[in-house]
């Protein structure tokens, strides 16, 4: 039995009706950008966000790069992320010309810490006042700790930009209707925003994407909810953050051909649009698929070797976008164990971003970022998706018990 990484041709068998008829209605209608397919799609993304303003872009990397421009990040400028993400959440940084300074992660989530984020505010009082942004990641489909970075924010006035492109969906302890999500400048002109407070979802949790200034999420086809090519969406609360971020994505224009400033062609094509409300229907019954798979994959692989991964706000609140483990010193040939059983791992990520040669200049050493080192030679993603069989989680479990045991 071959157990694929992902089976996105699975994913279509279930929606296939939906989606084909989305697809031909928006060929029929010969609205190919913009039209009220996007607009219904954004509303719809609004809503189940917990978000005033939701604006669809061409990716989750240009998400971030208009979030960044919004907030007025250029060259010199300073972005504080983690080194242990996707390569977009420092790139979009860069091509502004301004440099991301890392912090490094919690062991135990793989997100960034918040200790090691104020420690790093402490030591560094030149250097951070040229801070223009702080940009968590919510990584593996679970929210980075929030309340203590935006406290942090909020006392230097720096905005928050949650990247939330694995995150869709997931929540995040706490908040009600005084949360404490206000504090991170909610607007960009640094005052707090009321409305969001208390949006985020039942039970008082707050929602990925509804706690930074700015937030931004991928459709990317891999992802919980994934395009039939590329896709990403801004959220904020601001209008004014929102309405600029429709004139960015549309050369910087807010009327035809009048051009206040220069933004690029970051636009959302209707068809994904149209896709992507199609699937947007199934997206909370496939959470609660991959919680089931990752609770079944807790129980069966808690064997000596294996460090399960920590749903530190518990799995409820965990969208599992990845499932990944940490294997003490055979990782890699626990993964070539499984791939000669064609067993389909992933290594997210094999080089932190401060070891990325583009980023040499930052001069890094090796070392550098301890954390994100040990969790890139440690980590081995899983297959978790919703059209995972039981018999093929059962091959994982067996093979990777045979492996470690044997
Ligand atoms: C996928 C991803 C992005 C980029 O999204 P694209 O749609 O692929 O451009 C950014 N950050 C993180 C953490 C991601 O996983």
């Amino acid at each position: 039995m071959r157990v694929p990484f992902l089976d996105l041709a699975a994913q279509l068998e279930t929606t296939r009706p939906e989606i084909e008829r989305a697809v031909l209605d928006v060929v029929a209608s010969g609205r190919y950008v913009g039209g009220p397919v996007l607009e219904s799609f954004e509303r719809a993304m609004a809503d189940y966000i917990g978000v005033d303003h939701a604006i669809g872009v061409s990716s989750g990397t240009d998400a971030l790069l208009v979030s960044l421009m919004v907030l007025d990040v250029g060259p010199g400028d300073l972005v504080v992320t983690t080194p242990y993400s996707f390569f977009a959440t420092a790139g979009a940084v860069a091509r502004l010309g301004a440099i991301p300074v890392f912090v490094d992660i919690d062991p135990r989530t793989f997100n960034i810490d918040p200790a090691r984020l104020a420690d790093w505010f402490e030591r560094e009082p030149e250097r951070r006042s040229r801070v223009k942004a702080i940009v968590p990641v919510h990584l593996f489909g679970q929210c980075a700790d929030m309340s203590p970075m935006l406290e942090l924010a909020a006392s230097h006035g720096i905005p928050v930009v949650e990247d939330a492109a694995q995150a869709l969906g997931a929540r995040y302890p706490g908040g009600g209707a005084n949360g404490s999500s206000g504090g991170a400048g909610g607007s960009i002109r640094g005052g707090t925003s009321g409305s969001r407070a208390g949006r985020g979802g039942s039970h008082g949790d707050r929602r990925a994407g509804t706690m930074g200034t700015l937030a931004c999420f991928s459709f990317y086809p891999t992802k919980n909810l994934g395009a039939m090519g590329d896709a990403g969406l801004v959220v904020t609360g601001d209008p004014e953050a929102a309405e600029r971020v429709r004139r960015l994505r549309n050369h910087g224009g807010h009327a035809a051909y009048r051009h206040p400033e220069v933004g690029g062609n970051f636009r959302l094509d209707t068809l994904q649009a149209a896709i992507l409300a199609a699937k947007l229907q199934h997206l909370d019954g496939w959470h609660a698929r991959r919680r089931e798979r990752a609770a079944y994959y807790d129980e069966h692989l808690a064997i000596p070797g294996v460090e399960l991964p920590a749903p530190a706000w518990g799995r409820d609140l965990h969208t599992y976008h990845q499932y990944v483990i940490r294997v003490a010193d055979r990782r890699d040939a626990l993964r070539q164990h499984l791939a000669a059983r064609r067993i389909d791992t992933m290594i997210y990520y094999p080089v932190p971003l401060h070891r990325q040669p583009c980023f040499h200049h930052l001069a890094h050493p090796a070392g550098a970022f301890p954390n994100s080192e040990d969790a890139a030679s440690r980590s081995l993603a899983l297959p978790i998706y919703p059209e995972l069989t039981p018999a093929m989680q059962d091959r994982v479990i067996e093979e990777t018990d045979a492996f470690l045991r044997g």
